[in-house]
């Protein structure tokens, strides 16, 4: 009789339960067992200058509205002039049988401007420059959170023209809105049924499983952790998570906040190091809804969903089955951690420099 070998993640195809958002994803890894051919490009090292006298974010220029910037030296934000949200929307809706739904919606669209320098990003500022952005979040997240109108606010991060980000001036967005979008809302649900079952957050007991097993985490300070989750959909998707399970970020002490400014910086430098190349992503926070009332079930953390698969150029794709069916990866999330995990804390281009 043959005899069946036992069941291994590192080499069966497998679906991964993402508890979440309650999705799964089917893991390939025998189809990642060919060599690993590492990053064949040279270096990115492309320069840009201090200040761009083209670039509507750079201080004193002039944006598409007229406004000129003010001279900022830390961080600047300003409604987006493009803004996919208006708070000054008429209520309505429309419902036709239950097939043809829709309703108003509300909010404000605003941009964060990380750093008055147009040649930086995130892992190159200084550990105060980035508590900086982590403090201007934390404003912003309430107060708009306080407005009566705003029931969530989505924080979030595009870096680089391959995740569609036309500016490289460090910069992020906020788009508040009355409603929970899909994501959170997914989010919401399962944190809650959790938390009831079980008295804790999901992600306290999830967290608490990473750090004995080791194999995921990415890097750790006294207060946060990065790690690949055993669900990532993306190769190099990352989950940056606080070990106290608060809410939101206005529950995070100031001891906490420099943590996750210190954590930021180390796990972009990681990411940069991987390719040696100013690796783009989406990233974006994610907190509990502002709708009055206290959500004990969420625990704040941070997603980064980054496309490149192989090397500086070599990107994923969700497409074919992924549009289909379900999320799709071939590297297994174990493999992905262990690589980040292996980067230096110094970023690659100030090593070149010397
Ligand atoms: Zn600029
Ligand atoms: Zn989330």
């Amino acid at each position: 009789m043959a005899e069946h070998p036992s069941f291994d993640l590192a080499q069966h195809p497998h679906r991964r339960y993402n508890p979440l958002n309650g999705e799964w994803l089917l893991v390939s890894p025998h189809r990642a067992l060919r060599p690993w051919q590492g990053q064949q490009e040279a270096p990115d090292t492309e320069t840009r200058p201090a200040h761009d006298p083209t670039c509507y974010l750079c201080p004193g220029n002039v944006r598409a509205n007229g406004a000129p910037n003010p001279d900022y030296t830390g961080t600047f934000v300003f409604d987006n002039d493009f803004a996919a949200l208006r708070d000054d929307v008429p209520a309505g809706q429309l419902n036709q049988g239950g097939l043809l739904r829709a309703e108003s919606e509300s909010g404000v669209g605003r941009v964060i401007c990380f750093s008055p320098r147009h040649d930086l990003t995130l892992p190159e500022m200084s550990p105060a420059a980035i508590r900086g952005v982590v403090d201007v979040w934390t404003d912003e997240y309430r107060t708009l959170g306080a407005r009566p109108d705003i029931g969530y606010v989505q924080i979030f991060e595009n870096k680089g023209a391959v995740m569609g980000c036309s500016n490289p001036h460090p910069h992020g967005q906020i788009w508040a809105q009355r409603t929970v979008p899909g994501e959170p809302a997914k989010e919401s649900v399962q944190q809650l049924a959790y938390y009831q079952e079980h008295g804790r957050t999901l992600l306290t007991d999830y967290l608490a499983i990473e750090l004995a097993e080791k194999t995921r985490l990415v890097l750790e300070n006294e207060h946060w952790v990065a790690l690949v989750p055993f669900w990532a959909g993306w190769p190099f998707e990352t989950l940056l998570l606080p070990r106290r399970a608060v809410s939101d970020l206005t529950q995070l002490n100031e001891a906490e906040k420099d943590a996750f400014a210190d954590a930021l910086r180390r796990l972009t430098i990681h990411y940069d190091n991987l390719f040696q190349t100013s690796f783009p992503y989406s990233a974006g926070l994610h907190q509990q809804p502002t709708d009055g009332q206290a959500h004990p079930e969420w625990h704040l953390h941070m997603h980064f969903f980054p496309p490149l698969l192989r090397s500086a150029t070599v990107r994923k794709f969700m497409v074919g089955y992924e549009l289909l069916a379900n999320a799709q990866r071939d590297i297994t999330p174990e493999w992905a951690a262990e690589r980040l995990r292996s980067q230096s804390e110094v970023h690659y281009k100030a090593v070149s420099v010397n």
